[in-house]
């Protein structure tokens, strides 16, 4: 069903409840805390500059950390409060209390174009127990509701999802809206050849994506320690690399049914691998792999090795739809980081529709400069697999039908 769009929505004179996203990283710094990265703020901002130019009256959820259902000033939303007041023109105000008439007066009176943050919904218990009450509580905080907290939106939480049945509106964010559209809506029918890169440090996680989007891709290109249980399901020696051992024969099986269906289900030819797991150790390229030469006794692999990234790079060139998730090694190293740099630039070279997630893999494609030249970035984990897994996002299927 679609849902309706913020663009949809009369806001003028209202209170516009807005459930967003910001989870951001901080540090401590004396007393208090200092935010290392404000990506998820900044990306809330179209939609709060969208309400404020049509009138709208802005009162923002939101969650942080794991306070665990209790008020604690380590997981306040203060500081957030205070670093907003340098993004948005205009006063942006903080409410200390999340619900009960204190917090409901601070949205009476908030000025036109004026801005509220209300403290960490999860300082009540009820937040992620999605409790009616709490969640009546919230509705009152507001006139219409928003959710552009797409990082959250596979929880059913009571400012996620249960707020939004006692609003007479509840629309989806801009935000929300492109997440939506680049993950689920264009992937429904992509153009084609449809290529599906996968990577990151576990199968177990990316089970439901390949399975869901075998139905779909045209081909499969397997990175990152995911690549090595596979191999162990070839019988290819593995060596020390990260294998789950459990998910091996889950591992053959989809194998198989890539097979049955004639997706290609490409693994790397060779790889890069190191006695030791440190910057700096002694690291070198495998040959090109055979049933019994694969990865050496003691040493594991840690990244791709060049003729995949070759074999990969070519089929990035014929894609018309690409989607990436999880790196193809371990980028962090800049010695495993190859892998993943080549491929981002085949990705930016490409004239495909390039469509990338995954927060580490999100951190290293702009950290190698190469953010700008993807189609979409999504700024949901869990969020997007669940979407990618063809699941229903709870915080979406609350929004009002259209
Ligand atoms: P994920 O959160 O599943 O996307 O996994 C990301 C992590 O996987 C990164 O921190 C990488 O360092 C790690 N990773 C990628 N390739 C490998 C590998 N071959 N062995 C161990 N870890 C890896």
């Amino acid at each position: 069903m679609p849902k309706l769009s913020v663009r949809d929505l009369n806001v003028a004179g209202k209170r516009v409840l807005v459930r967003v996203d910001f989870n951001v990283p901080v540090e401590a710094v004396g007393e208090g805390t200092r935010i290392t990265d404000d990506t998820r703020i900044r990306e809330s901002l179209p939609t709060i500059q969208l309400l404020r130019d049509h009138g709208g009256r802005v009162v923002l959820l939101a969650h942080f950390g794991r306070p665990k259902g209790a008020p604690n000033p380590k997981y306040s939303l203060k500081p957030v409060a205070d670093h907003l007041r340098h993004l948005i023109p205009g006063p942006v105000e903080f409410s200390p209390e999340v619900i009960g008439p204190k917090a409901e007066a601070a949205t009476q009176v908030l000025p036109n174009l004026g801005v509220l943050l209300v403290e960490n919904v999860r300082f009540y218990k009820e937040e992620e127990a999605n409790d009616p009450g709490f969640a009546r509580s919230l509705s009152r905080l507001g006139d219409v509701y928003v959710n552009d907290a797409f990082g959250a939106a596979h929880r059913a939480h009571a400012s996620t999802a249960g707020v939004a049945g006692f609003m007479p509106k509840a629309a989806m964010g801009l935000l929300m809206e492109r997440e939506l559209k680049y993950l689920k809506d264009e992937l429904a029918n992509p153009d084609r050849p449809f290529l599906v890169i996968l990577g990151g440090a576990k199968v177990s996680d990316k089970i439901g994506v390949i399975k869901a989007l075998i139905e779909k891709a045209d081909a499969f290109l397997i990175g990152g320690a995911m690549a090595y249980t596979f191999y162990r399901a070839l019988g290819i020696p593995t060596g020390a690399s990260r294998v789950e051992e459990d998910k091996v024969q889950l591992a053959e099986e989809l194998l198989v049914q890539a097979k049955q269906k004639k997706v290609k289900f490409l693994l790397p030819v060779d790889n890069v691998e190191t006695n030791e797991f440190k910057p700096g150790a002694e690291s070198r390229n495998t040959p090109i792999l055979t049933r019994d030469r694969g990865i050496t006794e003691g040493w594991q692999a840690l990244d791709i090795g060049q003729e995949t990234i070759n074999q990969y790079s070519k089929e990035i060139a014929q894609a018309k739809t690409v989607l990436w998730n999880g790196p193809v090694g371990v980028f962090e190293i800049p010695d495993f980081a190859r892998g993943t740099r080549q491929l981002a630039a085949a990705l930016a070279q490409s004239d495909a529709k390039t469509i990338v997630g995954g927060g580490d893999l999100v951190t290293a494609v702009k950290q190698f400069g190469f953010a700008k030249k993807m189609t979409f970035i999504s700024t949901g984990g869990g969020a997007s697999l669940e979407l990618l897994e063809g699941k229903e996002l709870p915080g979406v299927a609350a929004l009002t039908d259209v």
